[in-house]
């Protein structure tokens, strides 16, 4: 192993423009560093100013590029957080911020050797990596506009809207032969209009009508896909429709909007479904006032009595570790809209609610509190723990942890069970809504998988067989899932993302959702799938690092085909060849650079982000001697949340060591071992690694480049024994932004105890 730095080219002309404002130069010597620049590194162009971000100091800067035919400058002054619109010179300029504000002086001793030495170390290491890179330009290719939408669901429908009326082609394909989705399986809706308080009509055939008729939305009914492959900008669909004519087209971006299903109520026999013939599921009573709602008592379930009594139980397989660990978010705005049904119907019958919680978000609180006002329906927090048949037919039903804490016993003669609902990405081929009233046999097509529905089996299982997309991508023919079969996403920083870019997923296939917010979800969708479009036409990558310009490039001359970067690649980026050769969709790639970071061979790079440019920003840092008592850490701080929570440590004025050198990294998981390897043989005493907590909450902007990271933590021990060092020299530890505050004490602790350790042996050599 070895750092491979080159000499800087001669084309690099290097400008340092340094601020003595905001306390720096109260803090440390500007002209020192000044000497660093010019005499140290020659850099052609060094000045300071007081003001460095006034109009003065920047127009300077700009005719100094101009007349020194500038093309790297350096700003050492405040974090890039602040003033980017400021110091932004012409698009063939790279400008580096470094960080002598919030890094250096509002977080170390002023005046102190240490700082000053700081200081400098941070201009070398700038200096170094605007010599060792270059301006990313952007691939740019053809691309196709058009939006698929998969899925003709309320959400499926109004992305499709919302796509077509900013603009653009919708293709909008629909497995059955109408469009509607679940809208055709209800009677009304929970309101979702001022004042919330009645139940609305669906409004599905307008819905559908506006759709169909739109100049810029086809619809294709009847239609499966067969295929995905390509891209974002290109993404090559193949479709069967009617169940033989196959259609290819292309498309810019994909929105899966696929719907959820009743999580199947076969599973409920301790609720008395299948075994007690009164007992139906709310998805049956639904049914029920559809087909007979205009004014006809639903008699289909009702036939012949008198209905004296109902009583619903919520989360009736939701909440609950044996079936759905999760909210179904719906039922309980769902049941309190079909309390009013039958109260409507049957204004003499007594309405029992049951619930854990109600939970109705937002304006839904309205509607409930109007439910809970009525006469005749009775809202009781408790827990059904047992149903029986009694002799009269009705269904006696036992009730425990009531508020009061008694012990009740309700006889109803129905009983309806609240289901909740799993995503159609799941693959248990649950069919409740075929079940007629009253049947006893559990869902025709019940499957062993949805009988021990776990969030994790839930999660392979849709991974690996919903195949709804198709995708033609190594990792899979759909959406990767995170847990209960629902798609992957950031759940705080990007819940619209999913691990393969370009293809959003919207509704009730995202998470557990009733109608009206699958109709916002839906917009959401469609802005992100419009987003990836313009990126893609401007070869840039869309979020977390939204705009950026730089790919991975693959030297493959010299690969070995050993396919760790095609899988470690978090975003399916790269397909690969019969022999294993990487073969990139850079529209695909989010640029994490975990690939730059797997790679043995170090042979995949970014334009301004490559195993050189790192390590000549290594190599430039100075080793003092081992009997100076300044030991040297390195600590590679992924820029998301770790080197963001160290700047707001710095704007809060913690203090923390000064012995640090810290280099922000693309993700932890784009940290080469060879960089640390190297940095050890040179002579630093300690390496830091930070970056996201992963597992299964994770947090890891790239979905598991800090887990990579800390797998690939096995090698670096190994490396570490061979060159008999101390195990503790290289620690990894995650956090998440707002824990800013533990950082100091992370570094200053680290520091004590690499003193303790004692110096690097290498020091020197
Ligand atoms: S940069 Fe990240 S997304 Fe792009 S190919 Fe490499 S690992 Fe995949
Ligand atoms: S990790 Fe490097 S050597 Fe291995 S297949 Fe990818 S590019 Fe080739």
């Amino acid at each position: 192993m070895g750092i491979e730095t080159k000499a800087c080219p001669p084309d690099r002309r290097v400008g340092v423009y340094l601020c003595s404002g905001c306390g720096i130069g109260e803090c440390i010597n500007c002209d020192q560093l000044l000497q660093v620049a010019s005499k140290e590194n020659k850099v052609p162009v060094s000045k300071a100013s007081s003001w460095l971000c006034s109009e003065e100091s920047v127009e300077l800067i700009r005719k100094d590029i101009e007349s020194e035919k500038l093309n790297r400058v350096i700003i050492g002054a405040c974090s890039s957080r602040f003033l980017s619109d400021v110091f932004k010179f012409d698009t063939d300029v790279f400008v580096e911020r470094v960080n002598l504000r919030e890094n250096v002086a509002w977080s170390h001793k002023p005046g102190d050797e240490d700082t000053q030495m700081l200081a400098e170390d941070y201009l070398r290491m700038g200096i170094a990596k605007v010599r060792n890179c270059e301006l990313p330009e952007p691939f740019k290719k053809e691309i196709n506009e058009t939006v698929l939408v998969v899925g003709g669901g309320a959400a499926g429908m109004t992305s499709a809207l919302a796509a077509a009326d900013a603009g653009y082609e919708v293709v909008l394909t629909e497995k059955e032969d109408k469009l509607g989705g679940w809208l055709n399986q209800l009677y009304k809706i929970a309101p979702s209009h001022s004042p919330y308080l009645e139940p609305e009509d669906t409004g599905v055939e307008e819905f559908i009508s506006k759709v169909e008729s739109h100049g810029k939305i086809r619809v294709i009914k009847s239609c499966l896909i067969e295929k995905i492959s390509g891209e974002p900008g290109s993404f090559n669909v193949e479709l069967k429709i009617n169940n033989s004519a196959t259609e290819n087209l292309m498309a810019g971006a994909i929105i899966q909007a696929t719907g959820a299903k009743p999580y199947d109520p076969g599973n409920l026999t301790e609720l008395g479904f299948g075994i007690i013939d009164n007992v139906i599921t709310g998805s049956q009573l639904e049914k029920q006032f559809l087909q007979n709602g205009n004014g006809n008592n639903g008699k289909a379930i009702f036939e012949g009595k008198k209905l004296k009594s109902i009583l619903f139980v919520q989360c009736a397989g939701s909440r609950d570790e044996k079936h759905l660990p999760y909210c179904s978010t719906e039922c309980c705005s769902t049941t309190l809209k079909q309390a009013l049904y039958v109260k409507e119907k049957y204004p003499d019958a007594l309405i029992y609610i049951i619930y854990r919680d109600i939970r109705t978000p937002a304006q839904l609180e309205l509607f409930y509190k109007r439910v809970q006002s009525e006469e005749n329906i009775f809202l009781t927090k408790g827990e059904v723990v047992n149903l029986s048949k009694s002799k009269d037919g009705s269904v006696l039903v036992d009730i425990d942890n009531t508020l009061l804490g008694e012990k009740i016993q309700i006889a109803s003669d129905y009983v309806v069970l609240a289901t909740g609902m799993v995503p159609s990405t799941f693959v248990g081929n649950i069919e409740s809504e075929t079940l007629e009233a009253g049947s006893t046999a559990p869902g025709a097509g019940q499957t062993e998988a949805a009988k021990t529905l776990d969030g994790k089996k839930a999660a392979a299982s849709a991974e690996a067989g919903a195949k709804i997309l198709n995708l033609t991508y190594r990792q899979g023919t759909d959406l990767p899932t995170l847990k209960y079969g629902f798609p992957d996403s950031h759940y705080i920083c990007f819940p619209y993302e999913t691990r393969r870019t370009g293809i959003y997923a919207a509704g009730s296939v995202r998470a557990p959702m009733d109608i009206s917010m699958s109709k916002a979800d839906a917009y959401g969708a469609a802005l992100k799938a419009i987003q990836v479009i313009h990126a893609a036409k401007e070869g840039k990558a869309v979020h977390p690092r939204s705009g950026d310009q730089s790919y991975p490039e693959f030297f493959l001359q010299r690969c070995t085909q050993c396919k760790r970067c095609t899988e470690e690649c978090p975003f399916g980026t790269l397909d690969e060849d019969a022999k294993g050769t990487p073969l990139p969709n850079l529209a695909r790639c989010r640029r994490c650079g975990i690939c730059l970071g797997a790679c043995p061979e170090r042979i995949i790079s970014f334009k301004d982000y490559s195993i050189g440019m790192v390590s000549s920003m290594i190599k430039s840092i100075e080793i003092p001697d081992e009997d100076e008592d300044k030991p040297r850490i390195l600590a590679f701080l992924c820029e998301n949340d770790a080197y963001p929570s160290l700047e707001i440590a710095g704007r809060n004025r913690m203090q923390f060591d000064a012995n640090v050198r810290v280099i922000p990294v693309r993700c932890l998981g784009s940290v080469n071992t060879v960089w640390i390897a190297d940095a050890l043989s040179r002579g630093f005493d300690g390496i830091l690694m930070v970056g996201c907590k992963f597992g299964d909450d994770y947090q890891c902007h790239y979905i598991r480049g800090s887990e990579l990271a800390s797998k690939r933590m096995e090698n670096v021990q190994e490396k570490l024994k061979q060159l008999v060092l101390e195990p503790e020299r290289v620690k990894l530890f995650t956090l998440s932004i707002d824990e800013y505050t533990k950082l100091p004490g992370i570094f200053n602790e680290f520091v004590e105890q690499i003193r303790e350790i004692g110096a690097n042996p290498y020091k020197g050599m």
